[in-house]
């Protein structure tokens, strides 16, 4: 166990901007948010201190893959960005769900290429990602981020090595998220605040702190190992 002054503090894993209470965040920007490979400028109110860096789902139709992912391949480079993503799959949007995989595909290609872990989106996709990392089997760390699944899907998750990032589903309160949380060992989870409007990451602490039964330091202690662990990080 660690006493820096960071695992005495919250680690945001994912979100679009910087919550406010945060020791350290990783902040994720899709490639059509950036010009060139200009990342935003440390310090700037709103950035976070590092970035993953994907191709969205969402935002796939509005690029040139071919293009965005050379922009990629080249911001990975920078040390500040400590994975690619996010990234993924999402049965929800209307863009073709083979073109979603052939550039979630070339994206896994890439962490494995810089050797960055993958941040993924995935809804209702479950079957078909736990499908390619059969397939694939990566060496590098794939986590899930925004996880609200049952606790099944949650340890069949576990057992193929994925990592889990729980959010605003915390604070809600239901028992399904609950059990999720108590079901999936404490090394492989992370916090996030995603895009929630006014969620801070401390809140998000907190509810999971109550759920799993831990006190605040032990958790903050535990994520921050998992931080170091998956990012290499010291
Ligand atoms: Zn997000």
């Amino acid at each position: 166990m660690t006493d820096s002054i960071e695992a005495l503090g919250f680690i945001d894993m994912h979100c679009h901007s910087d919550s406010g209470d945060a020791s350290l965040c990783v902040r994720s920007l899709d490639v059509s948010e950036l010009a060139g490979c200009g990342l935003p400028p440390m310090g700037m109110p709103g950035c976070g201190r590092f970035f993953s860096i994907g191709i969205y789902p969402w935002f796939i139709e509005r690029q040139a893959v071919d293009v965005a992912l050379a922009v990629l391949a080249e911001c990975c480079q920078d040390e500040r960005v400590l994975a690619v993503g996010e990234c993924g799959l999402d049965k929800c949007i209307s863009t073709v769900f083979d073109v979603q995989l052939a550039v979630f595909a070339r994206q896994v290609a890439l962490s494995e290429r810089i050797g960055k872990p993958l941040v993924i989106h995935c809804v209702r996709a479950f079957n078909e990602l736990q499908q390619l990392r059969k397939t694939l089997s990566p060496t590098q760390v794939w986590i899930v981020h925004g996880f609200s699944g049952h606790r099944v899907l949650a340890e069949q998750l576990v057992k193929q090595g994925f990592y889990l990032s729980f959010g605003k589903a915390l604070l809600q309160g239901g028992d399904k998220i609950a059990e999720t949380l108590r079901a999936t060992p404490p090394d492989r989870w992370f916090l996030e605040t995603d895009e929630a409007a006014g969620l801070q990451i401390g809140a998000v602490y907190q509810a999971a702190a109550k759920i799993a039964g831990l006190d605040s330091r032990a958790l903050q202690e535990r994520i921050y190992d998992n931080f170091k662990r998956v990012f290499r990080y010291d």
